[in-house]
């Protein structure tokens, strides 16, 4: 493996500049690697026919285009921070046996996946066998115009992204309809626990993450139900955030990867590590998956930079209701904190509010913050966004 690795490398010009003077190859970030990113691919392809082709898919809805034969994806993000991936057939490839065999399972009944995407990448086209029919349902379109069609499809498998399987769950809920899944596998956004329980009380079958993002499939929940990093790949280093190693960014290798090498990638997303997991499989438990870095809310404080994890926020809330179906809390500016809660019965949500509010400046307090403004976010849910619990769009501005 590792000799066919070095002669990707070699077809990259990025690399094989690094390679030839002898050069330790740098840890990646996202901004230095879509910067490079004509010098890094190997098929010849330019940051800006990539883009264009993507944008070009997302607003018609056509994914089918490639150029050169391979897919462009982008990842979400802001406007002006979103990733280009590259995707050749060979990898491709790679991916769908990866995608079968770890998480969809194989089996010889024939099976029927409904699969809930924002964008029909044709990387997701390729996951197709004999034994398995997919049907692809566009985030574009609402939830509630495709509900009946799912109900209709009597499908074994359904995947989407959390806050979709959300809304699916409470549709097949008020409908008082019993499910026909007998697995769920959730994808693109964090799945957290309160939502794992709520899909496994509506579903009534295993509820499966994939952990994956811009840069490859990074893990699995295995069959003991716990989510493991795809170490089959992907060497995966630890770069710790905290002087007692509960946080982690993962920094990736991908062996496997081609048209653009993904080579000591340094991720954003904080990972927190679980114990040995009792499956068979040595490659390492991701207890939790916190959010991103740029996620954390970041306050000044006498010239000193105060940090809180989104995990203590998420907490906050926890502690103030049971009531909560989803939730969001955003920090827009270095004093106003917006909050979207959806609750069970609405007529509650003032004191809910409240309570929320509450517990969130009593975490404030703890931290020396005070004079923080709560505002009502009463958003409807974006489909084609991704949903994050703790945001932080003030980070720029510290
Ligand atoms: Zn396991």
């Amino acid at each position: 493996m590792r000799k066919n690795w070095i002669k990707t490398l070699s077809s990259s010009p990025y690399y094989s500049d690094l390679l030839k003077n002898n050069q330790k190859f740098p840890t990646m970030q996202k901004e230095l690697f879509m910067e490079f990113f004509d010098s890094i691919n190997t098929v010849g392809i330019k940051k800006e026919e990539a883009l264009k082709l993507a944008f070009e898919s997302e607003k018609t809805r056509d994914f089918s285009p490639s150029i050169k034969n391979i897919s462009i994806g982008l990842s979400s993000g802001t406007s002006g921070n979103r990733g280009v991936f590259l995707t050749s057939k060979v990898e491709k490839a790679i991916w769908v046996g990866a995608i079968l065999d770890r998480v969809i399972g194989f089996s010889l009944k024939k099976r029927k996946v409904a699969f809930f995407l924002r964008a029909n990448n044709n990387l997701y086209q390729a996951v197709k066998s004999g034994l398995l029919s997919f049907t692809f349902f566009d985030l574009k379109t609402p939830i509630e115009e495709h509900i009946k069609k799912l109900m209709d499809l009597k499908a074994d498998i359904l995947v989407g992204q959390p806050s979709v399987l959300l809304a699916i769950a409470k549709s097949y809920q008020l409908a008082d309809i019993k499910p026909t899944f007998n697995k769920i596998i959730s994808v693109a956004e964090v799945l957290e626990d309160d939502h794992k329980e709520f899909f496994k009380s509506i579903f009534n079958c295993p509820i499966n993450q994939v952990y994956q993002c811009t840069e490859g499939f990074l893990g699995y929940t295995c069959k003991k139900g716990q989510l493991h990093l795809n170490e089959d790949f992907l060497e995966i280093k630890k770069k710790y955030l905290d002087s007692n190693k509960t946080r982690f960014h993962p920094v990736i290798t991908d062996y496997l990867r081609s048209s653009q090498p993904i080579v000591r990638y340094e991720l954003n997303d904080i990972l927190h590590e679980g114990p040995v997991c009792s499956c068979g499989s040595k490659s390492t438990v991701i207890s939790k998956i916190e959010g991103r870095s740029d996620d954390i809310f970041r306050f000044l404080k006498n010239g000193d930079e105060i940090i809180i994890y989104p995990d203590f926020i998420r907490r906050a809330v926890i502690l103030a209701s049971d009531q909560i179906l989803n939730y969001s809390v955003t920090l827009i500016d270095k004093k106003i904190i917006s909050l979207y809660l959806d609750v069970e019965k609405t007529s509650e949500l003032p004191e809910i509010f409240k309570s929320v509010k509450f517990e969130i400046e009593k975490l404030l307090s703890e931290f020396d913050i005070g004079d923080i403004d709560f505002i009502k976010a009463n958003k409807k849910l974006d489909q084609l966004t991704k949903f994050t619990r703790i945001k932080n769009e003030n980070s720029k501005s510290i």
